[in-house]
């Protein structure tokens, strides 16, 4: 009789399978970003709604839309308004919420943790690989205890936190030589992100100073560090060379062919020599596929992303494909290297992958990727920008209107585009405010003594909660002495 139970369950989880099999395709999508997204957008056009289902498999329920990520860490964009809510412009893909940890191509299979841990495989017809980059590191001292990244909006918020931080413990310093370090803003990597970033940020800082007088009369010193001969390779050296002369009129400045040796609690070491104090130092320099990558068993190139073909199908494998920062997809416009990591290729990608996974399924002609470059935009805040649009450079206000403009008709959804162009209109007419709101999300635990949670103990420029609260603690006094 058990016998029998067991040889009747195995028939009809057989037979199961088999039903789902001829009635339904199953694409599951791994990574929610740019790729992600728009790839399951154009799937729930292409495939038939009765022979298919789509999954989407993201560890967070929204896309970061990165190119704002500089105005959330500079208070401009309320972080929210930063994000696009993948349930609400999904329609009939499923959105699973789970962290991929790997998969076996062979038994096509994607392995996902749920949100508590608990380990479940998902099997797929078609596999589309979208997960995106993480920062790249280097092995200096120090960077991993000291260094903040930005990349996400985590990363952008408590920068900014740190930011006001360090005014706010400035501020209760008497000695200006103590100070300084406080007042030092280190950024490695004069990529756009970085430079956006930088830009940004230092905007925002000469808006708040004027709140805090000591930092005032003494002044903040910022630092663009870049391994390369100039900043942005991305874009024509004019161009280039227009966002320096920006950022030096602003006076950041800028330590070309230079690299970071140590960073310590209070200062960054150059290839050079030269010792700046900063409290705050931005790791900004390039980008790498996450680790998981690496446990897909797929054939991957030496910067670890995943081969494909032109049609972004993975060199050997008929049923996985991979997109954006994670994939080596060629680029039709250089040729023998990969499509540059940018946002506008792993959106294109995302919709030309649907469209080749649905012919893979029956539904109409796979096509190659051919998309080149059309543009690039760098939003350097304050009216300030440089542009190149199909061959035509812009400079200041026409290219930081254009900027705007673009990611304004890239945000999906018109009441996101609402919400940002509010945003920059308030931020525009009434400045943006210095509140430190490091404690959100870590609400104060029940019973704990009155004064906690009040964000003292938060993240400090050390990083640590503690050592924030205990260095006020120690500057108070001397404060008070000063007769403040
Ligand atoms: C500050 C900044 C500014 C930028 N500005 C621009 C710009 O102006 N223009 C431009 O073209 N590009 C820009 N970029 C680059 C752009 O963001 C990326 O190229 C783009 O996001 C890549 O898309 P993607 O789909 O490959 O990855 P992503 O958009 O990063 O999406 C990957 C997704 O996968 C998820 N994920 C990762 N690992 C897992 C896992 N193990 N399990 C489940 N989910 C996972 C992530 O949470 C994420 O949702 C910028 C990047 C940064 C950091």
């Amino acid at each position: 009789m058990p016998l029998a139970g067991a040889a009747w369950s195995w028939w009809a989880a057989g037979s199961r399978r088999r039903y789902a099999r001829c009635m339904s395709w199953h694409v599951v999508i791994a990574g929610g970003g740019f790729g992600g997204l728009y790839a399951a957008r154009r799937l729930e056009r292409v495939l038939p709604h009765q022979s298919s289902r789509v999954t989407l498999v993201n560890d967070v329920n929204f896309m970061l839309y990165t190119p704002l990520l500089p105005g959330a860490a500079a208070g401009v964009l309320e972080p929210r308004h930063v994000v696009v809510p993948l349930r609400q412009h999904l329609g009939r893909t499923d959105l699973r919420l789970g962290r991929v940890t790997g998969a076996d191509p062979d038994r096509r299979v994607l392995r996902v943790d749920s949100l508590e841990g608990a380990g479940h495989e998902l099997v797929y017809d078609q596999l589309i690989l979208a997960l995106g980059s993480v920062s790249r590191t280097l092995p200096v001292p120090g960077l991993a205890e000291h260094g903040l990244g930005f990349k996400t909006l985590p990363d952008a918020i408590a920068l900014r936190n740190r930011l006001i931080r360090c005014l706010e413990l400035a501020e209760t310093i008497e000695d200006p030589q103590e100070r300084a370090p406080y007042l030092g803003f280190v950024f490695v990597g004069a990529g756009y992100a970085g430079l956006e970033g930088l830009a940004e940020l230092q905007d925002f800082a000469a808006d708040v100073i004027e709140h805090y007088p000591r930092c005032r009369v003494q002044g903040m010193r910022w630092v663009l560090v870049e391994a390369r001969e100039r900043v942005m390779p991305e874009i024509p050296p004019s161009l280039a060379a227009f966002a320096a002369r920006e950022l030096g009129a602003r006076g950041i400045e800028l330590r070309t062919s230079t690299m970071v040796d140590e960073i310590t609690a209070d200062s960054v070491r150059l290839s050079t020599g030269e010792v700046l104090g900063a409290r705050t130092v931005a790791w900004t320099a390039g980008v790498k596929p996450p680790p998981v990558v690496a446990q897909l068993g797929l054939p991957l190139d030496d910067g670890g992303r995943i081969r494909t073909d032109r049609f972004m199908r993975v060199e050997g494998r008929a049923d996985v494909w991979a997109i954006g920062d994670a994939a080596a997809v060629p680029d039709p416009a250089r040729a023998g290297q990969p499509c540059p990591p940018t946002a506008q290729h792993a959106m294109r990608q995302g919709r030309r992958v649907a469209v080749n996974v649905a012919a893979a399924l029956g539904t109409g002609r796979a096509r190659p990727f051919t998309y080149r470059t059309l543009g690039v935009f760098v939003d350097m805040g304050r009216y300030q920008a440089v542009a190149s649009t199909a061959g035509i450079k812009w400079r200041g206000f026409p290219a930081w209107f254009l900027a705007r403009t673009y990611h304004l008709l890239l945000m999906p959804g018109s009441v996101r585009k609402l919400r940002l162009v509010t945003d920059w209109t308030v931020a525009l007419l009434f400045g943006r405010d210095a509140a430190e709101l490091g404690q959100l999300g870590h609400p104060t635990a029940l019973g704990a003594p009155a004064g906690a949670g009040t964000g003292a103990g938060a993240a400090s420029p050390a990083g640590d909660g503690a050592g924030a609260a205990a260095t006020v603690a120690r500057r108070a006094p001397a404060r008070g002495a000063a007769g403040d």
